[in-house]
């Protein structure tokens, strides 16, 4: 895993804030009603029956009467008889008596008993608590109300926010990243180059009657710095850099995505010249025909789709507006979005090759303190089909193992133990095997090693080993490609689906018996031999003739859409398929049948050791003897019959 610089933690984000603010201001405002309402000194309350015969004792002194209640103050001789317990030092106590509704008869009682008495004014703190119970409910709703706005803003469509474009953008070097720090794309560079030079010294172009470009698309497989070009290009350019996600188009309602489309252009031409970048196009521009069957969300993309192919052309050619988008799934977008005028110019960013690697690795290695040892350069050449994000994991990887060790600078034993890492997964110290098992994985992954050893083009076997790693791996056999390659020839692909079944026919040879371990080497070699004849069209029976649509040119794994075929042929696929199958699982018996002493020596070496490398593993490899139909099996597919004949009889 590669650090993450940047966290999850949330910052607290304006409504937050907001919302808070609104709290503290309701708790003060209630204080405050507190405080004027009830902040009164507490008089003791007595019956009005005892306030009745306390003037009739004669008793009271003074008296005012309020609308709601009866102060009064008694003599101070009778004080002096009543010891007061809550206040002795206050000479006059004020009690306090509620009324028994409009006692009329009170007046004349207290004239009779001489009593000074006058009537308070209505109490001027009542219009304030009549105000406040008028203004406070509407004050909460709007402060609740406002409070749902502002959190709609972030999350999704509010009355406020329809249509505003979500584009962040950057000015110059704001994204802190330069040309410099993308390497091994050199192509895609110098045509980007070009681009800011358009927007740098337009007139140049224009007055030999250039147009200017409208749309780039960055094309790429996943990881190999689409994303970062465009950042770098936000640092280099010097002009506005409008940044967005083709997802971020995409809402519920239908017409939104069209509108934030409308706003984004709309801004980018008020600050023209500038670039408005869309990561992930496809999640935007998406074929109308193909795209999925959702009526709702299938019409609000198409809305989207159509109001930004009407915006990219309604732009004058040389306003300098640039579109930059990227995408790694260039043939499911519109083709409407592609014919020239729109998005003309595509520039692929494929994954580096062996110099490309060696340059991206120096440019992550930047900031590590590497050792003597370390040769980046034969790094880049043991990690053929890397991407940049690969490499960029790599050196992290290695300089946390370094870190882990407590090494003051980062080795090349780190660096190889990241490779195997991120091609293995990590050791599982904790999941312990018994010894059948052991044993079981330990001749399964000789029986690999041995058959990867003979087969031309399957790379070099570097390692075996017992330890379980990763989500499945009980033990591996870490085999890497010696170069890159871009062509594989039909013997090579026989001869990687016979060293996948190396494991499996090496546990039926020793064992007689077979176990699960080999489900997932099984599960490769059908895919590759599946491929084999349906897509590279080297079946003999079949011919050339491709039966899957190569659709995903930049994602590998996923699966492509089938040619529709018939029944008879549809049959010959998979009779050719198990044919291939069977073949390479027959060689694979023979291989390890004629090297079975070799065979057990090594499995019984790994197990005492339980990893086998470097000079000691080449030494076992290099006495593997190839039988003589080997080579023949690999160029033509065919079995001799002896070696048919000789296995059924093993
Ligand atoms: P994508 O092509 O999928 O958009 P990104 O641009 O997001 O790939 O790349 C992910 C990370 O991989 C980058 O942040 C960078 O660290 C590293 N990386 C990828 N390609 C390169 C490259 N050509 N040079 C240097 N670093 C790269
Ligand atoms: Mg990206
Ligand atoms: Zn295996």
């Amino acid at each position: 895993m590669p650090i993450d610089t940047k966290t999850n933690r949330r910052e607290p984000s304006p409504q937050q804030n907001y919302l808070s603010k609104i709290l503290t201001f309701l708790f003060w405002l209630l204080i405050l009603v507190n405080l004027v309402l009830f902040g009164e000194p507490q008089h003791p309350q007595v019956p009005y029956s005892q306030f009745m015969a306390q003037v009739e004792a004669d008793k009271v002194s003074r008296v005012v009467i309020s609308s709601n209640q009866i102060q009064y103050e008694l003599r101070s001789e009778v004080i002096a008889q009543v010891p007061n317990k809550q206040s002795p030092a206050q000479p006059k106590q004020i009690f306090v008596t509620i009324p028994v509704a409009m006692d009329l008869e009170l007046p004349k009682l207290l004239r009779e008993h001489k009593v000074e008495f006058s009537v308070s004014p209505p109490s001027n703190l009542n219009w304030l608590a009549v105000l406040l119970s008028w203004i406070m409910p509407p004050l909460i709703f709007l402060s609740i109300w406002g409070w749902l706005i502002g959190r709609n803003q972030l999350n999704g469509p509010a009355a406020l926010t329809l249509g505003k474009t979500k584009a962040r953008i950057y000015s110059e070097g704001s994204t802190g990243i330069k040309f410099n720090d993308v390497a091994g794309v050199d192509e895609a560079k110098t045509e980007l180059q070009e681009i800011i030079d358009f927007l740098k010294y337009a007139d140049k172009y224009t007055r030999l009657g250039a147009k200017i470009p409208k749309g780039v698309l960055l094309v790429g497989p996943p990881g190999t710095g689409k994303t970062l070009l465009a950042r770098a290009i936000a640092g280099e350019a010097g002009v506005p850099f409008f940044s967005i996600s083709g997802s971020a188009f995409i809402e519920l309602f239908v017409g939104l995505g069209a509108a934030r489309v409308r706003d984004l252009f709309e801004q980018a031409k008020q600050q023209a010249p500038c670039i408005v970048f869309i990561d992930e196009l496809d999640a935007l521009g998406r074929s109308r025909v193909s795209s999925g069957s959702i009526a709702g969300s299938n019409d609000e993309r198409e809305q989207t789709l159509n109001q930004l192919l009407s915006e990219l052309d309604g732009f004058e050619p040389n306003t300098g507006v640039i579109l930059l988008a990227a995408t790694n799934r260039p043939e499911v977008l519109d083709p409407a979005l592609l014919r020239p005028g729109r998005f003309d110019r595509q520039i692929v960013v494929d994954r580096p090759d062996k110099i490309g690697r060696e340059a991206i690795l120096r440019v992550h290695a930047r900031n590590v303190s590497l050792a003597q040892d370390v040769d980046l350069s034969k790094l880049a050449s043991r990690t053929p089909g890397f991407a940049g994000a690969d490499l960029a994991n790599l050196v992290n990887e290695a300089a946390l193992l370094a870190a882990r060790k407590s090494h003051t600078t980062v080795t090349m034993t780190d660096f190889n133990e990241a490779i195997e890492r991120i091609l293995t997964g990590l050791e599982k110290k904790s999941r312990v095997l018994n010894e059948t098992e052991k044993k079981t994985v330990a001749y399964h992954e000789v029986g690999h090693a041995l058959i990867g050893a003979l087969i031309p083009g399957t790379g070099t076997v570097e390692k075996i080993s017992v330890v379980p790693r990763g989500v499945a791996a009980l033990g591996y056999t870490l085999q890497l490609p010696e170069e890159d390659r871009f062509l594989v020839t039909e013997s090579e692909i026989r001869g990687r689906i016979a060293a996948l079944l190396g494991g499996r026919a090496a546990e039926e040879l020793i064992f007689h018996e077979v176990s699960t371990g080999a489900s997932d080497d099984i599960q490769k070699a059908t895919d590759l031999a599946e491929r084999f004849v349906t897509l590279y069209g080297m079946s003999q029976a079949l011919g050339p003739i491709a039966f899957e649509k190569a659709q995903h040119r930049f994602l590998e794994g996923l699966s492509n859409p089938q040619r529709q075929v018939s029944p008879t042929i549809a049959e010959t696929i998979d009779r050719e398929v198990k044919d291939l199958v069977d073949s390479a699982h027959e060689m694979a018996l023979t291989i390890l049948g004629k090297n079975q002493q070799l065979l057990e020596d090594t499995a019984q070496k790994l197990l005492a050791k339980e990893v086998l490398e470097g000079e000691e593993l080449r030494h076992c490899l290099h006495q593997v003897q190839a039988p003589a139909e080997v080579d023949i099996w690999l160029h033509t597919g065919k079995l001799l019959k002896s070696a048919l004949t000789a296995q059924s009889k093993a």
